[in-house]
């Protein structure tokens, strides 16, 4: 079985040397454990933050340790009674060919009718992220004027769905260039798109929200969080989601220049890990899949072939070269 291993923490922007693949022998299952093979896995933004050595909410990678991550993958030998060869699981032992896994850590997902892929991506936790921030932490309401950054991603788009359910009136999206944003008007649902590479956000986001914004999903950070602040109307709702703009900075990066405008607008930011949140999965799964059977959404996804082009999807990643999510496909299952 290959791994993906980190051999050294990257300085700036990661490159192919700070990776390197690992030929194991799968380890037998101990009592209660599943061999699993892995069809298809994520690739998360969040893995940039992890290359470094300094704790966050999942604990960095190990140098000469397999990456890991969500992985969508076949049960072949099972030693717990609550699972079978040939059942479909979620887990977060990605980045290889074959995990061996506590069943307990496994979700057995359904895959009638929608993809086993769909439970990485909208039926998984970019949706499930898109759905909590816009309805729990910046919660919409109907009538209001909705601006998600990142908005051609896995997050993104499903938040312009998401934000639509829920009543919004106007949705405005950005992302880097003229091809994702012309898709994000198009493809993906979003009423106007801003595309960030063009020049300065502000006034762009002034240009397509007049009357201001009421709700901000951030999953950059930086000039365009500070761009939001200036546009939210008073009472307006931020959910921090993220801040990709600033994944391969080296030092810390200096906040909005505009934060007393939280005070005098009367704002509210709330940070959220969907990893917190896993008992509104079952939920949420429930909606989104009512969407995708009805045939009333059908967001796009990226996907690279072969675990040896992994690297390749996360540095991909990285410089925005996925539209909806980035997945890999290890087999056709
Ligand atoms: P995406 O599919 O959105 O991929 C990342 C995207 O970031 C790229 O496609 C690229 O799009 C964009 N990007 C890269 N560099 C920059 C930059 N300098 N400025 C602006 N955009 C940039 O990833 P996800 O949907 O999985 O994640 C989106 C955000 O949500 C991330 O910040 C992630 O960490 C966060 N997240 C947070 C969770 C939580 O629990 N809080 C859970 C899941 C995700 P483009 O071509 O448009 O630049």
């Amino acid at each position: 079985s290959r791994e993906v291993h980190l051999v050294s923490r990257p300085v700036g922007v990661p490159s192919p040397a700070d990776f390197t693949i690992v030929e194991r022998a799968v380890p037998a299952p101990e009592p209660g454990e599943v061999v699993v093979r892995n069809d298809w896995m994520s690739v998360d933004p969040s893995m940039r933050a992890r290359m470094r050595d300094v704790p966050s909410y999942l604990p960095p990678f190990a140098l000469g340790a397999p990456l890991d991550g969500a992985a969508i993958g076949t049960v072949v030998e099972s030693r717990s009674p609550g699972l079978r060869a040939g059942d479909v699981v979620w887990h977060h032992s990605g980045w290889r060919d074959f995990a061996v896994v506590r069943a307990e850590d496994t979700h057995r997902v359904d895959t009638a009718g929608v993809r086993g892929s769909d439970y990485l991506g909208v039926l998984g936790m970019p949706g499930l992220t898109a759905y909590l921030a816009l309805s729990e932490f910046a919660p919409v309401r109907p009538g209001d004027v909705v601006f998600v950054s990142a908005a051609a991603g896995a997050v993104g788009v499903v938040a312009a769905r998401v934000a639509r359910h829920l009543g919004a009136a106007t949705v405005i999206g950005s992302a880097g260039g003229p091809e994702k944003a012309r898709r994000l008007v198009e493809r993906l649902g979003y009423d106007r798109a801003i595309d960030y590479k063009a020049g300065p956000v502000g006034p762009a986001l002034r240009a397509a929200a007049p009357d201001g914004i009421d709700v901000y999903l951030d999953n950059v950070g930086g000039d365009q969080l500070e761009a939001a602040l200036d546009a939210l109307r008073t009472g307006g709702r931020v959910a921090v989601c993220g801040s990709v703009s600033q994944a391969n900075a080296e030092e810390p990066v200096p906040g909005p220049a505009n934060l007393a405008l939280i005070t005098r607008k009367r704002l509210s930011l709330r940070g959220f890990i969907v990893l917190d949140h896993l008992d509104r999965w079952p939920g949420w799964i429930a909606l989104a899949r009512g969407w995708l059977q009805d045939g009333s959404f059908d967001p796009p996804t990226t996907v690279v072939d072969g675990l040896e082009n992994a690297v390749g999807a996360l540095l991909g990643l990285l410089s925005g070269a996925n539209v909806g999510k980035m997945l890999v496909r290890l087999n056709q299952a």
